[in-house]
C-alpha cells in the first residue's frame, strides 16, 4: 500500500513547525511499511491535485491568507473543492482551516472570500491564546486532543456541521459554544497548531486510516504500533492543560 500527500502552501502556511505533521504521518506509514510519497504545490503551481490521498495546510497570519487569494480564485480552490467533495483527507490547521470555510473578517474588517468548500465563515475578535484540550467526535474516533491554539477569528459552524470535536480546555472555534474545528466528510479543521500528531497518535491513525480505507476499501487496516512515549506525552499534557499550568 502506499499514500500520497500533497502539502498545500508551504511557503506561506507554516507557522510553529505545524510541517511536522507531515513528518509524523509519513513515519507512522514507514514503520507499517507502507510507502508515503510528499509534494509541496507552492503558489503558482500547476500540477493537478487527482493523484493525491491527503492534504495538509498549515496555519499563517492574516497577511499570508490575504495572499493566497489570486492562487485560490486562478483554479487551486475550485480543484479543492472537488478534492473534498470526493471525499478526500484533509488536515488543516488554523488559517488554513478558515480558508476551507465561506470567509474571514480580519480584525481590521479586511473580508477574505474563501473557499466555502465546507459550511463555515470566521470573524475576527480578541485572540485566543493558550494550551487547550478537546475531544474528538465518535465519527472522528473519540479520543482525546491536546494543542496549542492562537487565533484572533472567531469560527462559527453553519446548521447541521459537525465540529471536529468538544473543548474541555480552552476555546476551541469561538470561546462561546464549546466547539473545536469541523468535520466534513474527510476534512479535519482544527485550531490546534502543530505538530498536533505526534502527541496525540490517535488522532494522527484516525486520518491515516481515513485515507487508506477511500483508497484500498474497508479492510485497510493499521497495525497497532508500540506508542509508549507518545501516549505518556499525550497524557502529561493533558494533564496540565485540564490543571490550568503553564507551558503544559
Ligand atoms: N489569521 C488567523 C487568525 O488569527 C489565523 C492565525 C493562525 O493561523 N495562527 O485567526
Amino acid at each position: 500500500m502506499e499514500l500520497k500527500i500533497c502539502h498545500l502552501y508551504p511557503e506561506v502556511l507554516n507557522l510553529y513547525g505545524d510541517r511536522g505533521n507531515i513528518r509524523c504521518l509519513s513515519k507512522r506509514l514507514s514503520w507499517r511499511g507502507i510507502d508515503c510519497h510528499v509534494d509541496e504545490l507552492k503558489i503558482g503551481d500547476k500540477k493537478s491535485l487527482d493523484d493525491y490521498d491527503l492534504f495538509f495546510i498549515g496555519g499563517g497570519q492574516d497577511f499570508e491568507q490575504e495572499v493566497l487569494l489570486d492562487d485560490l480564485n486562478a483554479g487551486k480552490g475550485a480543484e479543492i473543492k472537488a478534492a473534498v467533495e470526493d471525499g478526500k483527507t484533509f488536515l488543516c490547521i488554523c488559517g488554513g482551516y478558515q480558508m476551507m470555510g465561506h470567509y474571514y473578517q480580519t480584525h481590521e474588517g479586511v473580508k477574505c472570500e474563501f473557499l466555502g468548500a465546507v459550511d463555515f465563515y470566521t470573524v475576527g475578535g480578541d485572540r485566543m491564546i493558550d494550551n487547550y484540550a478537546f475531544r474528538l467526535g465518535e465519527e472522528s474516533g473519540g479520543s482525546t486532543v491536546v494543542g496549542f491554539e492562537n487565533h484572533s477569528g472567531k469560527t462559527y459552524l453553519g446548521l447541521g456541521v459537525k465540529p471536529l470535536g468538544t473543548v474541555l480546555k480552552g476555546c476551541g472555534n469561538n470561546g462561546e459554544d464549546g466547539t473545536e474545528g469541523v468535520r466534513y466528510r474527510n476534512v479535519f479543521g482544527t485550531y490546534s497548531h502543530g505538530p498536533v500528531l505526534p502527541k496525540n497518535p490517535e488522532f494522527a491513525d484516525f486520518l491515516l486510516k481515513t485515507a487508506l480505507q477511500r483508497r484500498y476499501g474497508n479492510a485497510a487496516e493499521l497495525e497497532p504500533l508500540p506508542d509508549g512515549f507518545e501516549k505518556t506525552a499525550h497524557d502529561l499534557v493533558l494533564k496540565g492543560v485540564l490543571e490550568g499550568k503553564q507551558g503544559a
